[in-house]
């Protein structure tokens, strides 16, 4: 899950971070009051989406001369012109692709004076199973290219998990990022911070690009982008209180009330299936076969008629599905409970693609039974290879 930068700068404040003065605002009518509470006279419009690349983004509406995502300001009249241009328009970065985000908040912040703009970031990093810090003195643009362009400008502290952020590792940090004086005990005192809420508050993914020396010489989180692991948000009911589902795909919503892991991916088959593992080899048999996977909604080991009929909705919701295949073993999950399931999201929601359906396992037999007496034009399969081999027969025609 994620959250937006002015959630995340608060949460970061709470544990002790320096961010900047700001104020969050949902219609243009609050801009002049916000930047009146700040200190002035610099001032900074930030499109608030869940998508970086804001500054160098830009506004479908207003064209390529107009200004990016995120805007110095210089009084609260040009604050407040550059709120009323930004909000309820869609702004297309590198990562939004290419239908942009609507714009429907905007952070007013306490404009900074920057020095330098360095790179820091926490992950969990998996080659070491120890959450790291990953730093950079190239920071504020792209950190790809960077990554991509000079891999030695990079680089990778990981903390070990009953030693915490140990003086070595603040050391590590301070001249891998080439910090002197005030700011680096700045620095030496945010470092710590930083991995406590990342820990305490089971973070995937903490990014500040860029994290800055001002000009006086003292650091600040100028941007955070933080990502929370999905599987623990049921310990932080502070977290999933900053969920913003403006942000996410509808049917990424609607499959996690359903308790249905759905990936939406690029080609044009839409696959379900119980079982991670199952996902993986039928997608796999897919692009043997030469056609992509649209999506896969795994429906898990004990769903019931409802799940499943729900998990069939979310898979034809997707426009770019020509075609479905249903591929389940039937374990603890019945075959029967499947075929009733898709019958009924069948009947509810309409056929307009082929449907081929491969079940194994308990009850299989009645299973096919209720497919076959349905009525309704699906494709039985005998096994995962003649599978796909249906379903991509049928879209080619
Ligand atoms: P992003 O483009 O989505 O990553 O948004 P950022 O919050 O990183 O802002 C983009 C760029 O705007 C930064 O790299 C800075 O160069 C600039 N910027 C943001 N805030 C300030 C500020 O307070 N003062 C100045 N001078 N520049 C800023
Ligand atoms: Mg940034």
């Amino acid at each position: 899950m994620n959250i937006h930068e002015y959630q995340a700068k608060a949460l970061l404040k709470s544990f002790g971070a320096p961010v900047a003065e700001g104020v969050a605002i949902f219609s243009a009518d609050e801009a002049e009051a916000a930047a009146k509470s700040l200190p002035g006279p610099l001032y900074v419009v930030k499109s608030q989406i869940h998508a970086g690349g804001r500054g160098k983004g830009k506004f479908k509406e207003l064209g390529p001369e107009a200004k990016g995502g995120v805007r110095l300001a210089f009084s609260i009249e040009e604050a407040k012109a550059h709120a009323k241009e930004m909000l309820g328009n869609t702004l297309v970065t590198a990562q939004t692709g290419e239908a942009g985000k609507q714009v429907n908040r905007l952070y007013i912040e306490d404009g900074a004076d920057i020095d330098r703009e360095l790179y820091c970031s926490l992950l969990v990093d998996r080659s070491v199973g120890r959450v790291a810090f990953v730093v950079s003195t190239e920071g504020g643009m792209d950190i790809e290219a960077v990554a991509h362009d000079t891999p030695e400008k990079i680089q990778t502290i990981a903390i070990d998990p009953l030693a915490g952020v140990t003086a070595d590792n603040l050391s590590a940090l301070t001249s891998a990022l080439k910090l002197e004086g005030e700011a680096k005990a700045d620095a030496e005192k945010l470092f710590p911070i930083l991995y406590k809420a990342f820990v305490e508050k089971d973070m995937s993914l903490l990014e500040i690009n860029p994290l800055i020396v001002m000009k006086n010489g003292r650091v600040r989180v100028l941007d955070a982008k933080v990502s929370f692991d999905g599987n623990a948000i049921f310990r932080h009911d502070d977290i999933k209180a900053l969920r913003d589902e403006t942000e996410e795909d509808a049917k990424e919503i609607e499959a996690s009330k359903w308790d249905l892991a759905y990936v939406a991916l690029d080609g044009n088959i839409g696959c379900m299936v119980n079982g991670a593992g199952l996902a993986m080899a039928t997608m796999d048999i897919i692009k043997l076969y030469g056609k992509e996977p649209a999506n896969f909604c795994d429906v898990g080991g004990g769903a019931g008629k409802e799940k499943v009929a729900a998990a069939f909705k979310i898979i034809t919701a997707d426009p770019k599905v020509e075609g479905i295949l249903v591929n389940i073993f039937g374990g603890i999950m019945k075959c029967d409970v499947i075929a009733e399931g898709v019958v009924a999201a069948v009947q509810e929601v309409g056929l307009k693609v082929p449907l081929v359906v491969r079940l194994e396992g308990t009850n299989v037999e009645l299973g096919k039974k209720i497919l076959n007496e349905s009525g309704l034009a699906i494709t039985a399969a005998d096994d995962l290879d003649d599978a796909a081999k249906k379903i991509v027969a049928a879209i080619n025609g």
